[in-house]
C-alpha cells in the first residue's frame, strides 16, 4: 500500500471534544428502499447505530405521491428526536437517516443530516458516515463560483457539486459528485426516484447492503440489519456506487482503483461487536486481540477485570488464554446521559465514577488486570487504577488491546490533538507512571495487523502507526473554511 509519511507536528485530527478521553464514531447511517414503512425501519435501524453518534438524528423520507422529499430531524439520541407522529408524517417507501456525533459547543441544527435540497434534478437528501479531507479546496471554489453554503459541513459539499453538475441525468450527477472527494466517505443519496450508495474507493468507513422484505437495506453494520430482521446480501465495495431504484440495484465503479484502507479501529472499538464489518466478525477479532494481548503482556493476577463496555470482549479472550478468571470488577451505569450536574462539593473523581464504579467485593486483596481497548488522554485510565486500588487491589496490572495511539485520524473519527494524545508524548514506561500502574503493556501493531489475517494490507492503522494513507489539509486552512463543525 503506498503510505505517506507525516511528520510529527501538531497536526489536528478534526476538532475533538474539549477533554473527551474516548476517540469517537462519526456517523451511522441506514437506507430502506422500496418498504411501505420505510422511516419506521429507518428509526430502528438509527437505533441500532445509536453507538456511531449520539448528537443528533434525522430522517428524510419520500412522500406517498412521489411528491418531494421530507424530514424530522433533532439533537439528541434517536428516542429523543422522534414520536409516533414525526414517523408517520414520514410515510414514504424509501427514506435515509444519519446518527451524528459533532464535537462540544457547536451542535448547531443547521448541520444535522441527512442535508436536503432542491435543484434543477429535484429533491434530494444526503447523508454522510466519514470526513472528506479536501473538502476545503472544493468549498473555496464552489464559494468562488456562487455557491451560497447553509451549514459548516463538509457534506454539504457534495450537495452542490451534485446540484451544480453540468449533466443531464441524476445518476452521471451523482457520480461527478462523489469523484471531487477524497478522503472518507461512505454515503447515501436519496432522490424522489433512487436511492444511491457510494463507498470511497479506499473503503475507510463500512457500509452494506440488505434485504428487509421486498426492500433494500443500506446500513453501516450488521447489527441494525438484525433489528430489522434483513438478510445480508453483501458490502458495498470500496470505490463502488449503487443506484437502487424500481429495476433493482445497478452497480457501478466511478472512481480510479486505489489501494484499499479500511479503518482497523472499527474492530477494535468503534462497531458493536455483534456485528460483521468488512466482512469480519467485531466479535471474533476481539476476542482474538484478547488472546493476543495474553500472548505478549501476561502477567501473574487474579482476576482479569474489563473496562466496560469497550474492554469486554478483549478481556474474555485475555481470560480464556490464561485461565485467569474474569469478573466484573467495574460496573458502568448505562443511564447516564450526556451532561450531569456536579455537587457543589468535590467528590473525588465524580466525573469517571458516575459511569463506572468499582465492585469491592471483586477488587478487594487481589491482583488485578485492567483491560480496555485503548488509551486517548489517559486521565480515565488513571481514575480508574485509583478506583482499583481505593476498592483494596492489591496490584493493578494495566493492559490495551491495541497499540499506542500516536496520532489523530483524519477520516471520519473524532481525536484530539496528537499533543493530547499521551502515548504520543510519553513512553510506555512514562504512561505507566502517570497511571500508578504497577505495570502497562499495549498490543504490538504487528499482533494487531495479524487479527485480520490475510486482509492487513487492506487496513488503515495510520493513528497507530503514523502511516497515513492519504495526504490531509492543513488545519488552519481547513479550519477557516469550515469552523469547528464536522458532521
Ligand atoms: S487513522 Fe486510525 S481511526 Fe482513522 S481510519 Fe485509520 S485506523 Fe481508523
Amino acid at each position: 500500500m503506498s503510505q505517506i509519511e507525516l511528520p510529527v507536528v501538531d497536526r489536528p485530527g478534526p476538532p475533538g471534544r474539549d477533554g473527551a478521553d474516548r476517540f469517537h464514531e462519526e456517523c451511522g447511517v441506514v437506507g430502506i428502499w422500496n418498504h411501505p414503512e420505510a422511516a419506521r425501519l429507518a428509526y430502528l435501524g438509527l437505533y441500532a447505530l445509536q453507538h456511531r453518534g449520539q448528537e443528533a438524528a434525522g430522517i428524510v423520507a419520500t412522500t406517498p405521491d412521489r411528491g418531494g422529499l421530507v424530514g424530522v430531524n433533532g439533537p439528541g439520541h434517536v428516542a429523543d428526536v422522534f414520536d409516533v407522529e414525526k414517523l408517520d408524517a414520514l410515510a414514504g417507501c424509501a427514506a435515509i437517516g444519519h446518527t451524528r456525533y459533532s464535537t462540544a459547543g457547536d451542535s448547531s441544527p443547521k448541520n444535522i443530516q441527512p442535508i436536503q435540497i432542491e435543484c434543477k434534478f429535484g429533491h434530494i437528501a444526503v447523508c454522510h458516515n466519514g470526513n472528506l479531507v479536501n473538502a476545503h479546496i472544493l468549498r473555496h471554489m464552489l464559494v468562488q463560483r456562487g455557491s451560497i453554503f447553509r451549514t459548516t459541513s463538509d457534506t454539504e459539499v457534495l450537495v452542490h457539486l451534485f446540484a451544480k453538475s453540468g449533466q443531464t441525468e441524476e445518476l452521471e450527477a451523482v457520480a461527478e459528485a462523489v469523484r471531487q472527494a477524497e478522503g472518507a466517505f461512505s454515503l447515501l443519496f436519496l432522490t424522489e426516484d433512487a436511492l444511491y450508495a457510494v463507498r470511497d474507493p479506499r473503503g475507510f468507513r463500512p457500509l452494506l447492503l440488505g434485504r428487509a422484505g421486498d426492500g433494500y437495506v443500506v446500513c453501516s453494520e450488521t447489527c441494525a440489519l438484525d433489528l430489522l430482521d434483513g438478510e445480508y446480501i453483501r458490502d458495498i465495495e470500496a470505490g463502488e456506487l449503487i443506484r437502487i431504484d424500481g429495476d433493482g440495484v445497478h452497480s457501478l465503479k466511478v472512481f480510479d482503483e486505489a489501494p484499499v484502507s479500511q479503518c482497523i479501529f472499527e474492530h477494535v472499538y468503534f462497531a458493536r461487536p455483534d456485528s460483521r464489518v468488512f466482512g469480519r466478525d467485531v466479535y471474533k477479532t476481539r476476542i482474538k486481540l484478547g488472546e493476543s494481548l495474553a500472548k505478549h503482556t501476561g502477567v501473574d493476577a487474579d482476576v482479569v477485570v474489563p473496562v466496560p463496555d469497550s474492554g469486554l470482549i478483549a478481556a474474555i479472550g485475555y481470560a480464556q488464554a490464561t485461565g485467569i478468571p474474569l469478573e466484573m470488577g467495574l460496573i458502568r451505569n448505562h443511564y447516564v446521559g450526556r451532561t450531569f450536574i456536579e455537587p457543589r462539593q468535590s467528590i473525588r473523581n465524580f466525573g469517571v465514577r458516575v459511569k463506572l464504579n468499582p465492585v469491592h467485593a471483586v477488587l478487594r486483596g487481589r491482583r488485578v488486570i485492567l483491560i480496555d481497548d485503548s488509551i486517548v488522554r489517559g486521565t480515565t485510565s488513571r481514575k480508574l487504577v485509583q478506583m482499583a486500588r481505593n476498592a483494596g487491589a492489591t496490584e493493578v496490572h494495566f493492559r490495551v488491546s491495541s497499540p499506542p495511539t500516536t496520532g489523530p485520524c483524519h477520516y471520519g473519527i473524532d481525536t484530539p490533538l496528537r499533543s493530547e494524545l499521551i502515548a504520543a508524548q510519553q513512553s510506555v514506561e512514562e504512561i505507566r507512571q502517570y497511571l500508578n500502574a504497577d505495570s502497562l503493556a499495549y498490543l504490538p501493531l504487528e499482533s494487531l495487523q495479524d487479527s485480520v489475517e490475510e486482509e492487513r494490507d487492506r487496513y488503515c492503522t495510520a493513528c497507530f502507526s503514523g502511516n497515513y494513507p492519504l495526504a490531509v489539509p492543513e488545519p488552519d486552512h481547513a479550519r477557516s473554511l469550515f469552523g469547528k463543525e464536522r458532521h
